[in-house]
């Protein structure tokens, strides 16, 4: 027997999350205040919660006591469920009438496959609606104290993927062209092709000396920032043990660092957990 939804109350009208809807929903990048209300409001109706392996845990308490909660991401070593089977899931979940969160870690819609799951719902003639959320290469370079842009170091920045659906570098990049107009790249999933990603930058005319910045696990409890340069980017990765999921930013902003000091601790965090603990 289910309990009722306690849905939270906000002082102005909230899109209600009807039976047979799917939501999707950027969960943002670990820190559970980067929640939008939206994205807090679809956790405290949903009657079904599948998430990625991207999706902070703490993120997830904020579900109903009794809601179903399914994994669909990697874990483990083993192999992630597929694309299809995941949108069938979801197909199958609202046509039985429940309300279905779909909570995607940082933006739905930023290297996500959130695109791919709204094609399918729409194939299907399942309503849904979609929630974006702060994607990782945003929240993630905030709080490492790294400004995105400023007036003073640029006036472009460009998201790019060091990983394909082939699993290789991205071909469709033209990275050379990249090199030259985007001042500042962040760039998701650059760990493991790093070397071909520095080598693609510096043919385009990228210094080894531009400086880099690793930002991993970013706004959670175990964020950790490494900085280094182009030049010397792989020797550090291997260095320093940098690991995935991780966040690469390369340009003259990296820099900024210095200035803003590493202003977010991630100890707060867990003090916040620690003092609502103790209420
Ligand atoms: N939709 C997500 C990105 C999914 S692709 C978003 O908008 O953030 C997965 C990649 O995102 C990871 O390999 C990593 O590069 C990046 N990423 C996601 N969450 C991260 C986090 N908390 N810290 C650092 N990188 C993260």
């Amino acid at each position: 027997m289910k309990t009722a939804p306690r849905p939270l109350s906000f002082p102005f009208p909230q899109p209600p999350f009807l039976p047979g809807w799917v939501w999707l929903v950027g969960a943002g990048p670990g820190d559970p205040g980067l929640l939008t209300l939206h994205a807090a409001h679809a956790l405290s109706w949903a009657d079904v919660v599948v998430h990625d392996a991207l999706v902070n845990t703490d993120v997830l308490r904020l579900a109903r006591a009794d809601a179903e909660v399914i994994h669909a991401g990697k874990r483990g070593g083993k192999p992630s469920a597929s694309q299809p089977d995941i949108s069938n899931r979801l197909v199958s979940l609202a046509r039985e009438g429940k309300r279905v969160l779909r909570l995607k870690g940082g933006d739905p819609f930023i290297f996500g496959r959130g695109g791919e799951e709204a094609r399918a719902l729409v194939a299907a003639g399942v309503p849904f609606r979609v929630v974006p959320g702060i994607t990782s290469g945003i929240g993630g370079l905030a709080y490492a104290g790294i400004p995105a842009t400023t007036r003073e170091t640029n006036a472009a920045i460009a998201f790019v993927t060091g990983h394909a659906a082939s699993g290789a570098v991205p071909d469709n990049v033209d990275w050379a062209a990249l090199s030259r107009s985007a001042s500042v790249l962040v760039i998701y999933m650059a760990v493991k092709h790093l070397g071909t990603i520095v080598d693609k930058l510096l043919a385009g005319g990228r210094s080894p000396e531009e400086p880099l910045a690793f930002i991993c696990s970013a706004t959670t409890t175990r964020q950790r920032v490494v900085v280094s340069t182009l030049g010397q980017a792989v020797a550090d990765r291997d260095a320093q043990g940098v690991e995935a999921p991780a966040i690469v930013v390369v340009g003259e902003v990296v820099r900024l660092r210095d200035q803003l000091g590493a202003w977010w601790d991630p100890a707060e965090l867990l003090s916040v957990v620690h003092d609502s603990a103790a209420e």
